[in-house]
C-alpha cells in the first residue's frame, strides 16, 4: 500500500452527480472534498471580495475568469488537510486549470491518481437541475425526488436548511451546459490522452454509480478502496 498522496478528478457535466458521489468517495478514501462551485459559493455567502466577483459569473452561468479560479483552489490545496490528496469536484474546468494543475502537483512532486468522468444525457440533467435541494450549512446535495432527505426541507447531516440554488433555474441551466460543452468537455480528451481517465454511466441509481466509481478507482493507482 503507497502512502502517496491520491488526488482524484471528477469530471462531468452540471447535475451529473459530483457532489453526491464525492461526499461517498471522501468518506472511502479519507480524502478532502475540494468543489470549486462549493468554495466561490462559501465566499459569496461571507461577502468577500473574491466572493462578490465570482457571484456575477454564477448568477449568469458563466465560468469564473481561470485567475481567479486557479488562485483559490491553490490555496485550498496548500492546506495541511490536503497533503494526503484530495477529492477535486468542479475544477479543473478549462484546459488552462488543467495546465496549472498538472503545474503544480509536478512542483511538489505528485500526480493524478485518477479522473473519474461521470457521462449523463442532457434530459436527465435538466430533470436532476430542477429537484436539486441544497444544504446551507454543509453544501450536501439532495434531490426532492430521486434523493430526498428524511424531512422535507432539512438536511439529514446536520438539520440545516434546504434551499434551490439561484443558478438552477432552467435559462441558467442551459447556459451552464453549452459553457460546459464548450470548455469543459475538451478535458476528458485531454486527461484520455494521458491514460488516467475513467468513463462511468452515471444514469443509474446513486448506489450502482459509487460501485463502477469504486471499480475505476480500484483499477487505478489508487488502490485504496
Ligand atoms: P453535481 O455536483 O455534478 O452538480 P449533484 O451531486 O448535486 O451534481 O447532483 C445533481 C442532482 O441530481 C441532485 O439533486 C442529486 O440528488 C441528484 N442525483 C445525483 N446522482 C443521481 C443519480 N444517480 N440518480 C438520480 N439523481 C441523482
Ligand atoms: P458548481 O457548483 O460546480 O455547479 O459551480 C457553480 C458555478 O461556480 C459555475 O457555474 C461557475 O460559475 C463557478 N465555478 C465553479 N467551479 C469553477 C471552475 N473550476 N472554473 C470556473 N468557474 C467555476
Ligand atoms: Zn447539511
Amino acid at each position: 500500500m503507497s502512502n502517496e498522496p491520491r488526488f482524484v478528478i471528477l469530471i462531468g457535466p452540471p447535475a451529473s452527480g459530483k457532489g453526491t458521489q464525492a461526499a461517498r468517495l471522501c468518506q472511502l478514501l479519507n480524502i478532502p472534498h475540494v468543489a470549486s462551485g462549493d468554495l466561490f459559493r462559501e465566499h459569496l455567502k461571507n461577502k468577500t471580495e473574491l466572493g462578490l466577483k465570482a457571484g456575477a459569473y454564477m448568477e449568469r452561468g458563466e465560468l469564473v475568469p481561470d485567475e481567479i479560479t486557479i488562485g483559490m483552489v491553490m490555496e485550498r490545496l496548500s492546506r495541511p488537510d490536503c497533503a494526503a490528496g484530495a477529492l477535486l469536484d468542479g475544477f479543473p474546468r478549462t484546459i488552462a486549470q488543467a495546465e496549472a494543475l498538472d503545474r503544480v502537483l509536478a512542483e511538489r512532486g505528485h500526480r493524478i491518481a485518477a479522473v473519474l468522468y461521470i457521462k449523463v444525457p442532457d434530459q436527465v440533467l435538466i430533470e436532476r437541475v430542477s429537484g436539486r435541494r441544497i444544504c446551507r450549512t454543509c453544501g450536501e446535495s439532495y434531490h426532492i425526488k430521486f434523493n430526498p432527505p428524511q424531512v422535507p426541507g432539512v438536511c439529514d447531516r446536520d438539520g440545516g436548511e434546504l434551499y434551490q440554488r439561484d443558478d438552477d433555474k432552467e435559462e441558467t441551466v442551459r447556459k451552464r451546459l453549452q459553457v460546459y460543452r464548450e470548455q469543459t468537455d475538451p478535458l476528458v480528451a485531454y486527461y484520455r490522452q494521458q491514460g488516467i481517465l475513467a468513463e462511468i454511466n452515471g444514469d443509474q441509481p446513486i448506489d450502482a454509480v459509487t460501485a463502477e466509481l469504486r471499480a475505476a478507482l480500484a483499477a487505478s493507482s489508487c488502490t485504496r478502496v
